[in-house]
């Protein structure tokens, strides 16, 4: 396992290091997001999805679970699990069938839906540091090692 660290200064680093960890991505792969509320979850996916071709708006999807973006060759789905009451929610919700092979998962609070969610290949720890943030980027597995390669060469 091995942690990439950094400092975020403001909110635009925080949305560069989503659209670089984008551009990394050659397979499917599904990234888990967590920290605080406020923490830079959703500011760093709008940098992910947008580097991929959405331009319109990136909302949090807190209330509908999730936000599908077809975006090709990906079908992005941005998952914010934060009001999940029950995990068998997602069983309702086909929870299974987001995880196809072109499919690049960023999940909001995966703690809420733990048991049904795919094991991630990155994990993103966000945290308050003042007026900034500081990142940690753990990988799960070989693949995330690669992401990880990838972001200490930018
Ligand atoms: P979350 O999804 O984790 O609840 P959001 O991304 O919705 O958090 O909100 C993060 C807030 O913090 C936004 O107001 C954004 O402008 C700000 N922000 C994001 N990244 C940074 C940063 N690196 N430094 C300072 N403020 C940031
Ligand atoms: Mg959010």
């Amino acid at each position: 396992m091995q942690t990439f660290e950094t400092l975020l200064a403001d909110e635009q680093a925080t949305v560069d290091l989503g659209l670089k960890l984008a551009k990394a991505c050659k397979r499917q792969t599904t990234i888990y997001l967590h920290g605080d509320l406020g923490a830079g979850k959703t500011t760093f996916s709008r940098g992910f999805i947008r580097a991929l071709g959405h331009q319109g708006n990136v909302k949090s999807p807190t209330y509908t679970l999730v936000e599908p973006y077809e975006l090709p060759p990906w079908q992005v789905y941005h998952f914010d699990l934060y009001r999940l009451a029950d995990p068998e929610e997602l069983e309702f919700m086909g929870i299974r069938d987001y995880f196809s092979s072109d499919a690049i998962c960023l999940v909001e609070w995966p703690d809420k839906g733990e048991g049904l969610l795919p094991e991630p290949d990155l994990e993103i720890e966000m945290r308050y540091a003042g007026e900034q943030r500081k990142v940690a980027v753990t990988a799960i597995n070989e693949y995330g090692l690669e992401l990880i390669k990838r972001l200490e060469l930018c």
